[in-house]
């Protein structure tokens, strides 16, 4: 049996982790939990919101799955997501939206991947009030970072039959940092002659995303950039509620969901536990167990295209057991 690390989150994290260990073991999955818990509770009794367990326990199990923990705005901890992926050199952050049978959006033939870098950029937060009335927040780029996360992109779109890698970025702009990722981006592709390379400016992708989603493919996006644009891209698909993501690196890997902890409905038994349960399908493809992801992916499809048992943000009004049961129920079918 294997142990993997839940990390389960505050928010909403609890209710979602919960379905998805109910849906694991309905479906027999051979999995052993090792929850751990961080963020905002957590700060108070052992004064940081992520222990050196919690990164112990994914060096030790080398996986994770992990639900979302808050993200203070403007003051307070700095972000957990973000020092988890700093600690364990997780560099790729994969976010595949595709649309689902049954879930209606403007456009119904999206298939794109986003491919963000996860390591520095803006998101690295070195800031500092320069003073009482400037604020400073320094933007680094690196050739290793950049070359890394090329090459990860233009080997997933080999891996996985895709034909176009887009390099996204405000080149125009951002002359040198930008500019150093296009670079890299440029020479990479010239070690894929079989992947098509393309480039596009972040402002006239966004306004093409709404306009005409279907042309894209893989992208590939400094920090910042995919943060912002795989919500969009999220959006095209169903929305936050079915959006899965992973951080991948040489050693470790956790898989979480794009969403964050949306406070708005925590404890409400309403959350849309399907971009969490997606995040394990992803899990269990990556640790070989095809069949347990097939079969949990099955009954999740089913349950989205019969449109019976829906949460809220899906248009339902199901409540996350509610939506939970019948996926349990779908496995059986
Ligand atoms: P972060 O910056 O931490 O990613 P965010 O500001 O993007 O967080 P979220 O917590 O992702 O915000 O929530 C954005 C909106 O989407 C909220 O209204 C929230 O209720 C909704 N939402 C997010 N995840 C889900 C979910 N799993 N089920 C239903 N609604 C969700």
């Amino acid at each position: 049996m294997r142990t993997i690390t839940l990390i389960n989150g505050d928010g909403i994290g609890p209710e979602i982790s919960n379905a998805v260990i109910q849906i694991a073991s309905a479906a027999n999955v051979n999995i052993n939990w090792e929850i751990q818990t961080a963020g905002s509770e957590v700060v108070e009794k052992e004064g940081t919101p992520l222990p050196s367990r919690v990164i112990d326990s994914v060096k030790k199990n080398k996986i994770a799955l992990k639900a979302p923990v808050t993200t203070p705005i403007g003051k307070g901890f700095r972000s957990v997501n973000v020092q988890l992926r700093k600690e364990l050199n997780l560099y790729a952050n994969l976010r595949p939206c595709k649309n689902f049978e049954g879930i209606k959006t403007p456009f119904s033939n999206v298939d794109i991947v986003v491919v963000r870098e996860n390591t520095e950029d803006l998101y690295a937060g070195i800031e500092r009030m320069a003073d009482e009335n400037t604020a400073e927040s320094i933007k680094i780029i690196t050739r290793e970072a950049s070359e890394k996360i090329a090459d990860f992109a233009f080997k997933y779109a080999v891996n996985n039959k895709r034909k176009t890698v887009w390099a996204v970025t405000k080149a125009n702009i951002c002359k040198f940092s930008d500019g150093l990722f296009l670079d890299c981006c440029r020479l990479i592709a010239q070690n894929y002659t079989n992947i098509e390379y393309k480039e596009i400016l972040v402002d006239n992708l966004c306004m093409q995303l709404v306009q005409n989603p279907e042309k894209f493919d893989v992208l590939v996006l400094p920090n910042l950039y995919g943060d912002i644009v795989s919500d969009l891209t999220a959006g095209l698909t169903g929305g936050l509620g079915l959006a899965r993501g992973a951080n991948i690196g040489d050693n470790y890997a956790v898989f979480e969901p794009v969403h964050g902890s949306a406070p708005d409905i925590a404890g409400k038994n309403k959350a849309n536990p399907s971009a969490l349960l997606l995040s394990f399908i992803e899990m269990l493809k990556y640790i070989g167990d095809y069949s347990s992801a097939e079969k949990i992916e099955n009954a999740l499809l089913k349950t989205l295209r019969e449109g019976k048992i829906l949460t809220c943000d899906l248009g339902g009004n199901a409540s996350t057991s509610d939506f939970t049961e019948e996926i349990i129920k779908n496995l059986k079918h």
